[in-house]
């Protein structure tokens, strides 16, 4: 048995999950800066909560994943200081919009109308005084914490408390959001404005921006689409 003693994922589950409750409709995230803060009003419950790994996705200090769950774009609206937030990088597929202050990311917005999460914006629930979000459901982009600075040695571990607090680790993303990119994808190969046949499943993604690093020469189809979609395989 792999010991999960002293093993901390996220300080929003580290003491178990909690529930969401079905009939949450909302509330306001806050910044961590101590005057002015930034304010963001989200106005519905969110989806797909989960704990993420990747290199990218805004994690409270000491943490090793963030928490991050998608809401509809139509629902997040800056209702404080507004000036005070700038764009992390304008050219990664996902904007993200953190306070100049405090550094804390407000939500994350995608502008490209092609993009398969296109409409939905990631949002950090624990930002919010308010009890109700969307439970976290899994864990994703787990082996990047290893980019993070996380010894490979201590995986097994993490892994196991992962599965301890029922946060299934997929080194994607959740086979549901992973299926929802797929048919995207294959709803734009059989697009029948297309030019010509378009001949790999990647095929949707190519209209991306430029990814911030370069696809690996080599890389699987799953590999390159993940690397225009969010960019290094990561969000
Ligand atoms: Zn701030
Ligand atoms: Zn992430």
């Amino acid at each position: 048995m792999t010991n999960t003693q002293n093993v901390l994922i996220h300080p929003a589950v580290d003491n178990g999950v909690k529930q969401g409750d079905p009939s949450f409709s909302g509330g306001v995230l806050t910044c961590h800066c101590t005057s002015n803060p930034v304010k963001l009003r989200v106005g519905a419950q969110t989806a797909h909560n989960h704990v993420c790994g990747c290199t990218k996705c805004w994690k409270p200090d000491g943490a090793i994943f963030s928490q991050v769950a998608v809401v509809s774009r139509d629902a997040v609206k800056v209702v404080e200081q507004a000036a005070k937030l700038e764009v992390v990088n304008a050219q990664a597929p996902i904007q993200r919009h953190r306070c100049r202050e405090c550094g804390v990311h407000m939500y994350g917005r995608i502008e490209n109308p092609d993009h398969p999460f296109y409409g939905l914006d990631f949002v950090h629930t624990e930002l919010s005084k308010e009890t109700g979000w969307s439970e976290p459901e899994f864990a994703a982009f787990v082996s990047s914490i290893i980019e993070s600075g996380v010894d490979p040695s201590r995986m097994d571990g993490i892994r196991s408390r992962l599965r301890e607090l029922r946060l299934h680790p997929y080194d994607t993303l959740s086979p549901p959001l992973m299926d929802a990119i797929a048919t995207h994808a294959a709803k734009q190969q059989a697009r029948p404005a297309s030019p010509k046949a378009t001949p790999s499943a990647s095929a949707a993604a190519e209209r991306q921006p430029a990814p911030t690093r370069p696809a690996q020469a080599g890389g699987s189809i799953l590999a390159r689409l993940m690397n225009k979609l969010f960019g290094g395989g990561q969000r």
